[in-house]
């Protein structure tokens, strides 16, 4: 069962100050996480989380998750720039970008960000550019299907990211003859796993390859990244990853292929972001309008412009009535935004206690790719982002937008 991290009374508290809809996130639950994360990983001496920034981008985010020890991956410019106004420096960012544009590889070297390539032709146009730097990392796609124990996890063969297993070999060669000294490995196979295998199969893998990959082009390797993928379960029933578990798998892995190997001191990197995030996120909305017509509808002041996960992947989002949480759950309704889009469902023909006007709704595990995959179609407005703090108060870490920053883009023109 899914619970909100927030009661009635204290939302209606909040609303007083900062109307609906807005994104509520919970520093402690969030603080919690990050602790057991790395205590999952402390057996490894040089273990870092580097935040996935696209999941949240907040500054007042990545400043807790920064006093927890992490560090971010970032993918673009304005990541970069979110990055460095929170003092990450050096190798406390990632870069791990693909299609990279030249101005934002041009920011992450001067910055001293672990560059991570995607392709191959990157070694040389990075060189060019701007230089090889002493450490760097290489993203590797198997190709093929990834599957664990004969069920398909995903389908790297379709994914456009990474090199190929040769293309690795020689692009460390290459790297090697322009300087670099200090290599990593990184792969991203599978998304949004809940399986307690995914990490420690994908370890194995990259164990594995970085024994080949040293003794084939005697490259110092450094560390292995296991990127993001470690999901979270949206639904009410069945468990959660357990995350000392996957540590655990992975320090398995770890001692029977690197150890042996003469390859114990790599330090291994995880570049979280739905994890970290998700279950600590809320989007709380107030319900507008019901309808009755060949189905039963409530509409509420949120749309999928502020979450997007169902419209776009059909995702299931666990909805609760704020104060009616021990009703019997026997109406069955569709809930939906107001965007002229019929995919805008939060929820359909889903049992929930009955529900009226002015009801609190709490829409779960927002936290990751909810606000920061939102747009303004329709020209409806961002909403804002709040922080439930640790000693129960509240803390606004985004303003709603308002008309006058939608419309800030005709800025040529007089108007507005
Ligand atoms: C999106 C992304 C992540 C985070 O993925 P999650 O599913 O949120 O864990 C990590 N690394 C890279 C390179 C990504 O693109």
């Amino acid at each position: 069962m899914k619970t909100p991290f927030i009661t009635k009374k204290q939302a209606e508290e909040i609303i007083k100050k900062y109307p609906t809809p807005f994104h509520l996130y919970d520093e402690k639950g969030i603080r919690e996480n990050a602790r057991k994360l790395n205590k999952a990983f402390s057996w490894n001496k040089g273990f870092k989380e580097y935040f996935a920034v696209k999941a949240t981008p907040n500054p007042y985010i990545l400043k807790i998750l920064q006093e927890e020890g992490c560090g971010v991956d970032c993918s673009s410019l304005t990541e970069l720039m979110l990055s460095d106004a929170c003092g990450f420096k050096k190798h406390d960012i990632m870069f791990s970008s693909n299609v990279t544009p030249e101005e934002d590889m041009k920011l992450a070297k001067e910055r001293g960000a672990i560059i991570n390539l995607d392709d191959f032709t990157h070694i040389q146009w990075l060189d060019e550019l701007c230089g090889t730097p002493e450490t760097i990392c290489c993203r590797f796609n198997p190709g093929g299907h990834f599957e664990i124990e004969n069920q398909i996890m995903d389908n790297p063969g379709e994914a456009k990211y990474g090199f190929t297993k040769d293309q690795l070999f020689d692009g460390y060669k290459l790297l090697m003859e322009k300087g670099a000294k200090n290599f990593g490995i990184h792969a991203f196979l599978a998304s949004n796993t809940t399986t307690n295998d995914y990490y420690p199969n994908l370890a194995r893998i990259l164990f594995k390859l970085a024994v080949d990959l040293k003794n084939e082009t005697g490259a110092n390797i450094k560390f292995i990244n296991l990127s993001g993928g470690v999901g979270v379960n949206y639904l009410p029933e069945g468990p959660q990853n357990d995350i000392l578990a996957i540590g655990d798998g992975v320090r398995k892995a770890f001692e029977d292929i690197l150890v042996p190997n003469g390859m114990g001191d790599i330090a291994i990197f995880t570049e979280l972001g739905r994890f970290m995030l998700a279950p600590y996120g809320h989007l709380v909305t107030k319900v507008l309008h019901e309808k009755h017509t060949y189905k039963e509808y409530i509409g509420v002041d949120a749309c999928a412009a502020d979450l997007m996960r169902p419209a776009m992947y059909g995702a299931y989002h666990h909805i609760t009535v704020l104060g009616k949480e021990n009703d019997p759950w026997d109406y069955k309704y569709d809930i939906t935004g107001g965007l002229c889009e019929n995919n805008d469902k939060f929820a359909i023909d889903r049992m929930m206690p009955k529900i009226k006007i002015d009801d609190i709704l709490v829409i779960h595990d927002s936290g990751a790719h909810g606000y920061s995959l939102g747009y303004n179609y329709n020209g409806k407005l961002r909403s804002a982002e709040i922080l439930l703090k640790e000693d129960g108060g509240n803390q606004l870490i985004r303003r709603a937008e308002t008309p006058k920053d939608y419309f800030a883009t005709f800025d040529f023109t007089d108007i507005f």
